[in-house]
């Protein structure tokens, strides 16, 4: 069985996935708060844990991958919008549920732009209520949790692993708090397992009276539904890493004391735009579909979130979104030479992404493959990267093609990395001097194929001679 090795947060190393039960590997990603369209940060996890999937299903086959994203439809900040967005004749809870509605329905088609698979389980946390409740009885049952003013928080000084995941102490914890004070806690780091709602907010009736969950409970009882006691992989975005990945652990591990909860915690990294942090306020804010309607591809999105290791901090950039726009056209161009309909990875493909996810890596191999002209390897690696190239759809629409004049150029250069691949550099030089020639522009990168571009000199007549070439 091919060894799959990730950066494991709880144990702060790269660990071997060793599952619990190889014919079911079982994976659970916190998925969104529905009451807005997700933004392009939103976009990484959801295309970073694809990639994961995908790479599960390959190495233990499609049928032996359980993976579950949730949604998050009961929330605060959802109540919130529906308070804003109200509707002439709609209750607060009608509008509740027609922007979650809307906010799921969105949510799947820009995901599914993205090349993402639909996860084998989607769960809505308001379908998962009765045992969010049970798992807090338990807690209370175990001295883990206790009510307070309608409310159940979780007691962290019951369980003296609590900060072992985030490696602080709770003292250090109380020091630097920002939670919510409040008169009934015991504790300030305490936390909501459930709490009260009054006539106008979703809830449901409980041995609390009725109320609704707190948000970190909702994952661990989706999890332990679905997933069982013990599941082998756990995800999300590093700013989940705490307070919400360390709270489910303290709940998961007190209500269900013989399981071991997650094995390998994954987070990834945060993504910036254009060198800042994205924000409203600085206009640099924008969801898939702004992209989508751009006529930015989603998989040219798709690739430029992969093009940077998951856990390193990505900056999305207008140049990148171009760069990845011209390489997935020549690369589409050429997956249409393959010739055989079983596509497998490359083996050095297969190799990189087994080793943490190393989807960089896997990135400069593909480069590889196509100066080789390997198209089949190339097109089984572009697939198990999630992405579905049709060299038909390339040539128009939302790709922007100047003209057919584009696959010839990437021949060439192909051409020309292969002659420099083999040492003859006077024929690498005479291609390139020819493009320049017909006022293409060539710019040598190092580690990466080199860009081009269509210069203002640029001479069609020369350039169709250019095919003597190839
Ligand atoms: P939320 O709906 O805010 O809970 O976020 C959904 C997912 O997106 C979580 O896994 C977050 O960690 C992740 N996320 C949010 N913002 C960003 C960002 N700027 N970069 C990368 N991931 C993000
Ligand atoms: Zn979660």
């Amino acid at each position: 069985m091919t060894e799959i090795r990730l950066y494991n947060t709880r144990t702060r190393r790269k660990d071997v996935l060793v599952p619990f039960d190889e014919g079911n590997v079982r994976m659970y990603v916190c998925g969104p708060t529905v009451y807005d369209r997700a933004h392009i940060g939103n976009a990484r996890p959801v295309v970073v844990f694809d990639v994961l999937f995908r790479l599960l299903r390959h190495v233990y086959g499609p049928e032996h991958v359980t993976y579950v994203r949730n949604f998050t439809d009961v929330d605060d900040k959802i109540n919130a919008r529906a308070a804003e967005t109200r509707r002439e004749g709609e209750s607060e809870l009608q509008a509740i549920r027609r922007i979650t509605e809307e906010t799921v329905a969105w949510y799947r088609e820009d995901m599914a732009a993205l090349g993402a698979l639909p996860p084998s389980h989607e769960p809505r946390a308001t379908e998962f209520i009765a045992p969010m409740v049970t798992m807090i009885e338990e807690l209370i049952g175990r001295g883990h949790a206790y009510e307070a003013e309608g409310h159940v928080l979780f007691s962290v000084s019951s369980d003296p692993e609590y900060g072992s995941f985030a490696n602080r102490s709770l003292e250090d914890m109380r020091a630097g708090a920002r939670v919510e004070v409040a008169p009934y806690k015991r504790d300030p780091m305490d936390f909501v397992l459930w709490k009260p709602s009054d006539a106008t907010q979703p809830g449901w009736d409980s041995p609390w009276g009725r109320g609704r969950p707190g948000w970190h409970i909702e994952c661990s009882a989706m999890a332990h539904d679905l997933l069982g006691e013990s599941f082998d992989i756990h995800g999300g975005g590093i700013d989940l890493a705490f307070p919400h990945h360390e709270n489910e652990i303290a709940q998961s591990r007190c209500a269900h004391p013989d399981g071991k909860f997650a094995n390998i915690w994954l987070h990834n990294g945060f993504l910036q735009v254009e060198g800042e942090k994205m924000s409203k306020s600085l206009g640099n804010f924008f969801t898939v579909r702004d992209l989508l309607d751009q006529g930015v591809p989603g998989e040219v999105i798709r690739f430029v979130l992969l093009s940077t290791h998951y856990r390193q901090p990505i900056d999305w950039t207008e140049a990148k979104s171009e760069e990845a726009r011209r390489q997935l056209r020549r690369w589409g161009n050429l997956v249409g030479n393959a010739s055989s309909d079983e596509l497998l990875p490359d083996a050095k493909i297969l190799e990189a992404l087994t080793d943490d996810l190393n989807t960089p890596k896997a990135i400069a191999r593909l480069h590889e493959l196509s100066a080789l002209k390997e198209h089949d390897l190339l097109a089984g690696s572009l697939k198990i990267l999630g992405f579905d190239l049709n060299p038909e759809s390339l040539w128009g629409g939302a790709w922007g093609v100047p003209s057919a004049w584009e696959g010839m150029i990437g021949d060439l250069l192909d051409l020309r990395l292969r002659a420099r691949l083999e040492k003859d550099y006077e024929r690498a030089d005479k291609i390139r001097d020819a493009l320049n020639e017909a006022g293409v522009i060539v710019m040598d990168r190092p580690g990466q194929a080199a860009d081009w571009d269509i210069g203002s000199k640029f001479d069609s007549e020369k350039f169709s001679e250019l095919g003597n070439l190839l």
